[in-house]
């Protein structure tokens, strides 16, 4: 049986733990892929997410991502870096949170991913919930529940 202190736990709103968007690196569709490369590379970001002129949430690109999409058949075609646009690369498919969403479901999503994007009803992007962040709280809470037991 799942006690109260856990439950307490995995029903924590997300809200108060996101990295808000103001502080979040990213992209817009109709950068270059080499733009995108140029940010993750400085950044040593290993994903990050790309919106719309209008701040609405698109996808994620990764570096990998963008290598893979200019690999020829025997080298990598970096002349192509500064004729694909961000859009044709990205990932378009991504799970995001909502500010409303609790612990537990975070916390199932970011066993397979290492970060969410959090988006508004209208697709606006508020920000990120990371894996570091979400274990760290977890850490806090075992740290609490073996100092009371
Ligand atoms: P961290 O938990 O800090 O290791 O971050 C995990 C991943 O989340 C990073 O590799 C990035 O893909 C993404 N991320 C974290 N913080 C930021 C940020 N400020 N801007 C863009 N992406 C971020």
């Amino acid at each position: 049986m799942i006690s109260i202190e856990h439950k307490d736990f995995l029903e924590t709103s997300i809200e108060n733990f996101i990295i808000p968007s103001e502080k979040i690196a990213h992209v817009q569709t109709t950068n270059t892929i080499e733009h995108a490369l140029l940010l993750l590379t400085k950044s040593g970001y290993s994903a990050i997410p790309v919106l719309d002129t209008d701040y609405h949430l698109k996808g994620l690109i990764s570096s990998q991502m963008i290598t893979d999409s200019i690999l020829g058949l025997e080298k990598i075609e970096f002349g192509r870096l500064d004729e694909k646009k961000v859009e044709d690369v990205m990932d378009k498919d991504i799970p995001h949170l909502k500010m409303t969403d609790q612990f537990q479901y975070a916390l199932n999503l970011l066993v397979d991913h290492p970060f969410l994007c959090v988006m508004s009803r209208e697709g606006y992007f508020q920000g990120l919930m990371t894996r570091r962040v979400m274990l760290k709280q977890l850490q806090r809470h075992i740290h609490m529940q073996v100092q009371r037991s």
